[in-house]
């Protein structure tokens, strides 16, 4: 029902200056406070919001022991809509900090947009001295750019449709090579070495080029490429082997350079059937492939805010990305789930707590989850063992948002990431509120905590895909400029940080019922190494890393 009045007013919310709250949308969440948000605020301006935002709240000091223990009910009525609101326009104006750069508001790693949001979000922390301390942790991301590539028939000149750069590519001059189709799924160095091209002198030989053409599947994209480029090979194409994907291209991304990665194209099942037909076909199939692009290093920095009070043996973290892509201001992904955790911090100083809160801002998530993974591979074990809990937000406000939690378990999981997946779906349950189980497939920060053995999961609104109540797409600007203040669902982002509250209030007061950390287990840690051997390639748990594929 909810979702059906969204879509409906959603128009309705786009104008930013003029934030008018339609009678519709009251009368759905005519809640005690919203009712006094909107008494007398028919024509809120921006500046009259400003002086309540989260930066420029201001309260009286309360020493922390005459505080009440936190209730989730008492924080969760804390959480007021025009704070999410003021916070979220500022946001946008430090977006535009990035335009003389980019020609647009962005707050992509290393851009004024994102340096300035790091700063908004140290301001508010130093507003909380007496009840946070914080930390930067600084580290290099890799940022890839994509000039321009192209894959063609040598023959007929035809490029082939729906191809795509792989994330993180090194550049490669055009040129006209041999497609090798490589056996089995390239994984292994056995793989290459049974092609007879390695039986000659590749030093002697450099008349004829070579691509490789490796079909998707068991193991990174990385690895394959890796491997291509060891064996002589001068770029790599791979295919998507999915037939049900049919003709859509295969975005997925290389990851870190490792020493011999060469330039890979992806391309489609569709195209990939036609690339090993050619090859059957013609004894020689040759192809012209080029590709200009540049990966560079950026210095930019995770921010870590614990609580000052709380047991430190037993914390609760919680995170948002700070950073968004080049191409827009990042509002909803993910200004979003950073506003939530600034007002939820916010308004936790209210209370007192039994465990530590962390809540971490992490930067390069759009890059590969790079600052999470950053932060939860370089815990010490006894650092590790500590945090019983990861909760991720990421994008909490999608203009046709579904409410969606990540279906974690514990069998696959650490254990714990299915009580944390119950919270999550009690709490839509006596709202009365559809939610939607989506999978756990390392779309978001929450990858790191997995592969380290630390229970996590989280909730989101939705990016690319379609509302499974109404069909249309959950968050029509991911990704792109106009995800801007206008692209915010408000209900849904009001809910959700309430849900966050919840959370937060839960953990900090007891952690009864939530299974301890075995610190005995393994970490199940999939292959991140860049060493040179490949006889054995595990298969990675999760499939994303962020917005691109890793196999
Ligand atoms: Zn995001």
């Amino acid at each position: 029902m909810v979702y059906m009045n969204l879509v409906a007013l959603a128009p309705l919310l786009f104008s930013v200056e003029a934030f008018v709250l339609p009678d519709m949308f009251q009368q759905e969440f005519a809640t005690p406070e919203l009712q006094q948000f909107f008494e007398g605020k028919d024509e809120l301006t921006r500046e009259v919001l400003k002086d309540s935002s989260a930066v420029n709240y201001w309260k009286p000091h309360v020493p922390y022991f005459l505080k009440p223990l936190v209730e989730t009910e008492k924080l969760q009525k804390k959480i007021q809509l025009d704070d999410l609101n003021a916070t979220a326009q500022d946001l946008y104006d430090l977006a535009k900090k990035s335009h003389k750069k980019y020609g647009h508001p962005t707050r992509v790693i290393g851009s004024p947009g994102h340096w300035a949001t790091i700063d908004y979000i140290l301001e508010a922390l130093d507003g909380m001295s007496d009840y946070y301390n914080y930390t930067l942790q600084e580290f290099d991301a890799l940022s890839g750019k994509i000039n321009s590539f192209n894959l063609t028939d040598a023959k007929t000149g035809v490029s082939f449709p729906n191809s795509t750069a792989f994330s993180l590519s090194p550049s490669v001059k055009p040129f006209t090579g041999e497609l090798i189709e490589i056996p089995n799924l390239g994984c292994n160095e056995a793989d290459y070495k049974s092609l007879e091209i390695f039986n000659k002198d590749q030093s002697e030989d450099n008349s004829v080029k070579k691509i490789a053409l490796i079909e998707r599947g068991k193991c990174p994209f990385g690895i394959k490429s890796d491997l291509a480029g060891k064996h002589g090979f001068h770029a790599a194409v791979i295919y998507d082997n999915e037939p049900e994907n049919g003709g859509e291209g295969l975005h997925g991304t290389l990851g870190e350079p490792r020493n011999h990665t060469i330039s890979t194209i992806g391309v489609s099942y569709d195209v990939g059937v036609l690339l090993v037909t050619n090859i059957e076909v013609s004894k020689h199939y040759f192809v012209k492939f080029e590709m200009d692009s540049t990966v560079s290093k950026i210095k930019t920095k995770n921010v870590i805010a614990d609580t000052k009070h709380g047991d430190p043996e037993n914390i609760v973290a919680l995170g948002a990305h700070s950073d968004s892509v080049e191409e827009g201001p990042g509002i909803n992904d993910d200004g979003s789930g950073t506003i939530s955790l600034l007002t939820v911090a916010k308004q936790l100083t209210h209370f007192k707590i039994n465990n530590k809160v962390r809540f971490a801002w992490w930067s390069a998530e759009e890059e590969g989850l790079l600052g999470s993974n950053y932060y939860a591979y370089n815990l010490t074990k006894e650092e590790n063992h500590k945090i019983r809990v990861f909760m991720d937000y990421d994008m909490m406000a999608s203009p046709n948002y579904e409410y969606e939690i990540y279906d974690a378990n514990n069998k696959d999981h650490p254990n714990g990431s299915e009580e944390l997946k119950k919270l999550y779906i009690d709490f839509y349950k006596h709202h009365k509120l559809n939610y939607t189980l989506i999978p756990f497939d390392g779309r978001s920060d929450y990858v790191g905590f997995i592969e380290n053995g630390i229970p996590a999961g989280g909730i989101a609104a939705g990016a690319e895909k379609d509302n499974v109540w109404n069909g249309k797409v959950l968050d029509k600007c991911y990704h792109q400029l106009c995800d801007d203040v206008s692209n915010l669902a408000w209900d849904a982002f009001l809910i959700n940080t309430k849900l966050i509250a919840h959370s937060v209030a839960t953990y900090a007061n007891s952690f009864e019922g939530f299974p301890l950390r075995d610190v005995n287990a393994t970490a199940d840690i999939t292959t991140t190494s860049t060493n040179d051997v490949y006889n054995e390639v595990p298969v990675p748990q999760f499939k994303y890393a962020a917005d691109y594929l890793v196999y």
